[in-house]
């Protein structure tokens, strides 16, 4: 800082006395204290650049690195979705198994139902058969006990005649008989008259015993085929009710079945959503990267290698780097360079690897080249008489950038080459070695 406004003193000395005489000024080697502040100005402005720069380069890796988290919660979320779309898929398969066991099951028994209404109106016309014989059995037996009666009532008429005017009927009968096989036909006639209605009567007994058993037998086997019909009756509400629980079963079945499938279109559309966003954040990530890698490439950084002698062949030194006494003034200069003594247009080669950050021309400074090489280091090449770089370019340890020469504020053939690092002017022969 003393150093500093000391050089600046001197420069307005420097100024003052060069404008009384300018020809001293002239004969000075060298005035290029005023191009520092010049330089320092420009410095800064590449300082400025450089850290704006650093700072997009993290702002950038931060945000990839933001991202790049978000991805991988992101593809945590989507295995999740992912699993629980298998789970359910596996529970509709189930379902639908089930589901078809059970239509197959209902097949069945619409087949058995069907078997057991066949039964059924089977049975029915059996009944109905049975109640017709029983009908006509019983019409069977009330003509029978019809017939009986009236026989018997016949009998009993004949036989209370025949009380009542006592045997000499039959002796009249007999006596009025033409012979006496007439007498003994009548006779036999009356004989063989209650013989046969006693043999009648018994078979009108017989035959309405008989109709009797059979309106019997006939009820018997009309109650066992109404109970066979009431069994399978029991049997068919049975199925029924079993037919009406299996389909109410298949109907929740697949009720469960598409409430889990609108559950898997959720699901999905989840996924969907959240593989659009994956990919919406890796797109932005790749992008960013992209960014970076570009950024990364401006960025230049000084690996602490040696420079390389800035004017090739010529090592003479003709004003070295550091305070110095002004030949004819006699006052203390502050020299920011170190001078190669060279021929005009033998080569200038850039110190080391790095960017041009200018390349131009000033009257004190002549055609200058000023290389940037990361780290806040800087190389300045003054008094050129050719450049052959621009501003923005690469360069690289070793490479032609300029011809010497003795442009701008200089007496004499020589490459003045300066060295600046974290914004102060410092000793070349820290890097170049002596
Ligand atoms: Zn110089």
């Amino acid at each position: 800082m003393v150093k500093r406004r000391l050089a600046a003193i001197l420069l307005m000395v420097a100024l003052s006395v060069s404008a009384v005489f300018p020809a001293v000024s002239a004969y000075a080697t060298e005035s290029d204290d005023k191009e520092a502040s010049k330089v320092e100005a420009e410095d800064k402005e590449h300082d400025y650049e450089d850290t704006n720069r650093a700072n997009k380069i993290q702002e950038l890796e931060d945000s990839i690195k933001e991202k790049q988290d978000q991805i991988k919660k992101a593809e945590e979320d989507r295995k999740k979705i992912k699993s629980s779309i298998t789970d359910i898929q596996s529970m509709v398969n189930d379902l639908e198994k089930e589901k078809d066991d059970l239509s197959n099951y209902v097949t069945k028994l619409d087949a058995d139902m069907e078997e057991i209404q066949d039964k059924i109106e089977e049975l029915t016309e059996l009944i109905s058969e049975k109640e017709e014989e029983i009908e006509q059995a019983e019409v069977d037996l009330k003509e029978a006990e019809q017939i009986q009666l009236d026989q018997y009532n016949a009998m009993k008429a004949r036989i209370k005649f025949m009380y009542e005017k006592g045997d000499s009927y039959y002796l009249e009968m007999l006596f009025k008989a033409k012979s006496f096989g007439d007498m003994v036909n009548k006779a036999d006639y009356i004989e063989q008259l209650s013989a046969y209605d006693k043999k009648k009567l018994e078979e009108y007994v017989a035959n309405c015993e008989y109709v009797e058993a059979c309106k019997l037998s006939l009820e018997s086997e009309k109650q066992t085929l109404d109970e066979a019909k009431a069994q399978v009756e029991e049997e068919e509400a049975n199925l029924d009710k079993l037919i009406t629980d299996k389909k109410n079963e298949i109907n929740a079945k697949s009720y469960d079945i598409s409430n889990k499938e609108q559950a898997i279109k959720e699901y999905e559309a989840d996924l969907a959503e959240q593989t659009a966003v994956i990919q919406a954040l890796e797109a932005a990530v790749t992008a960013q990267k992209k960014k970076l890698l570009e950024e990364e490439g401006n960025l230049i950084s000084y690996d602490g290698g040696m420079f390389a002698w800035p004017a090739p062949k010529y090592t003479r030194i003709s004003d070295d780097y550091g305070w110095r006494t002004h030949p004819i003034l006699g006052v203390q200069q502050f020299h920011n360079g170190v001078d190669m003594a060279a021929p005009a247009g033998s080569p200038i080669v850039c110190a080391y690897d790095g960017e041009v950050v200018a390349a131009a021309y000033s009257s004190t400074m002549g055609n200058y080249i000023m290389v940037n090489h990361g780290d806040d280091l800087y190389t300045i090449y003054m008094h050129a008489s050719a450049v052959y770089v621009s501003t923005g370019e690469k360069v690289v340890r070793g490479e032609k950038i300029g011809a010497v020469g003795s442009t701008g504020r200089s007496t004499g053939n020589h490459l003045h080459f300066s060295v600046r690092k974290n914004g102060d002017y410092v000793s070349p022969w820290s890097y170049l070695g002596k």
